[in-house]
């Protein structure tokens, strides 16, 4: 990627104002890529502003013909910058402007100052930020993915609280999937769809939580695919959430994945040791827990699933501790939470592994047994075999047995080549995860 932002400096010298090139152009650092998505730090807010405004389009078309591939250029400014930008304390002055809002559906407590970034959500966090600084401009849709519980509600609800900071008139409508069918069956209902339709297509943002919802709704989704269209043809934002991408979402029209694809695409993935740190420090601030370091390590190398999960154990610790006037130290936390921490481990069966695994691939539980060897069900069952190895305490042979008799040396290469292609490719690494995460989340 450095190698392809090297060329394309060379060819944006030419086409862009000599003076904007030397001052902001030459300037940009590539911080990370991610899928389809490079985050770029700019040295100043201004050079955000001109950048975002004059030149992204070009940017991104420039690079994407060095890397062959459609990019998506992230802007964000210095890390010194953001702090000043969006200060952990709301000024006063916005509580006057706060009152004279409209209420809105977003959920209060899910802003931009709690939310903690990490390597696993850098990405999502600065599309949302793109979004949230230019609704409706560049990125639409926006569409994050990611896990149960891994702050994907907090994020998009973020997002709308600082549009409404900075463009209070805006018209934003959080709700999730859910609701959106609600709402249209009852409107059907009752003979009210032109109701329905004018009052979706009066929103500036929409912002559409778990849209995997929609699976085998034709209905919804037809009547979605409409609303899509209206607001994305006046230019209004659009922003949805799913635990899975668009193409993995099944039922799912075909009209509807390619517009969802259309945009942005940022994944969450779990939080990693220092970040699930970092959350619980910021929550146990919030909450007015007294969390030593020391305590919050051991339940971020305990709980490594999900955030929510996370911050429920330390909601536990906390009532625990001020019911019995005790202190937080390891030896109570380990006390308070030994049934969580137990269950997690014992829950997890062969049986419940190959089952979480048919779902996702959509094949049937007899196909892991068979001896069929096709693509499509030949990858499943070496995950699934994978996954057995690693929740479950089954050996080799027994695991083998349970895939149809098949040998020990057989699940042994299956891990071997899951293992392998876990390291070597990303988007499969995310997979699995996901995976993974649906394995854990279920009891
Ligand atoms: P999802 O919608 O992806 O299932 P949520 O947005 O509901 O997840 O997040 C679950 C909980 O975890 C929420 O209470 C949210 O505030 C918290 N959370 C998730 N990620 C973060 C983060 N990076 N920083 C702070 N809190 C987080
Ligand atoms: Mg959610």
């Amino acid at each position: 990627m450095q190698h392809a932002w090297d060329r394309s400096l060379e060819i944006l010298r030419d086409r862009v104002e000599a003076q904007d090139y030397e001052n902001y152009i030459r300037r940009l650092q590539p911080l990370a890529t991610r899928d389809r998505n490079l985050l770029v730090e700019a040295p100043s807010r201004v050079a955000v502003e001109v950048v975002t405004t004059r030149y992204l389009g070009l940017i991104e078309e420039v690079l994407s013909q060095a890397v062959g591939t459609p990019i998506r250029v992230l802007l964000q400014p210095p890390t010194a910058v953001q702090q000043e930008l969006f200060p952990l304390a709301l000024p006063a002055a916005t509580a006057a402007g706060a009152a004279r809002r409209r209420p809105t559906s977003l959920i209060p407590k899910y802003t931009f100052d709690n939310f903690v970034v990490g390597a696993s959500n850098q990405f999502a966090h600065a599309a949302s930020k793109a979004v949230a600084n230019q609704p409706g401009d560049h990125y639409n849709p926006l569409f994050i993915y990611g896990g149960v519980g891994l702050g994907k509600t907090h994020l998009v609800n973020a997002i709308g609280h600082q549009i409404l900071e900075k463009f209070p008139d805006r018209r934003i409508l959080y709700l999730s999937s859910e609701s959106f069918m609600n709402e249209l069956i009852t409107a059907l209902r009752r003979d009210r769809m032109e109701e329905f339709k004018s009052r979706f297509r009066r929103i500036d943002v929409l912002i559409l939580d778990d849209v995997q919802c929609l699976a085998g709704r034709e209905r919804t989704q037809e009547e979605f695919f409409h609303t899509f269209n209206s607001l994305y043809e006046s230019h209004r934002q659009i922003i949805l959430t799913s635990d899975k991408f668009p193409k993995e979402i099944p039922d799912l029209e075909e009209r509807l994945r390619n517009r969802f694809e259309w945009g942005l695409i940022a994944d969450i993935q779990p939080p990693d040791m220092e970040t699930r740190v970092a959350i619980l420090e910021k929550k146990a601030e919030v909450e007015h827990i007294e969390l030593p370091y020391d305590v919050a390590l051991f339940l971020a190398s305990n709980i490594d699933s999900n955030v929510r999960e996370l911050e429920g154990s330390l909601t536990r610790l906390g009532a625990f501790a001020s019911l019995n006037k005790a202190e937080i130290t390891v030896d109570f936390a380990r006390q308070v939470l030994q049934n969580i921490l137990r269950e997690r481990d014992s829950r997890i069966t062969i049986e419940s592994v190959q089952k979480a695994v048919c779902e996702f691939f959509h094949i049937k539980p007899a196909d892991l047994r068979s001896k069929r060897r096709t693509r499509t069900i030949a990858l499943p069952r070496q995950v699934a075999m994978y996954l057995c190895r690693r929740y479950t305490q089954a050996s080799f042979p027994v695991i083998g047995d349970r895939f149809g008799g098949r040998d020990h040396s057989t699940v042994i290469h299956a891990t071997q080549v899951i293992d392998h292609r876990l390291k070597e490719d990303a988007t499969f690494r995310a997979t699995i995860e996901r995976l993974e995460r649906v394995l854990e989340s279920r009891g």
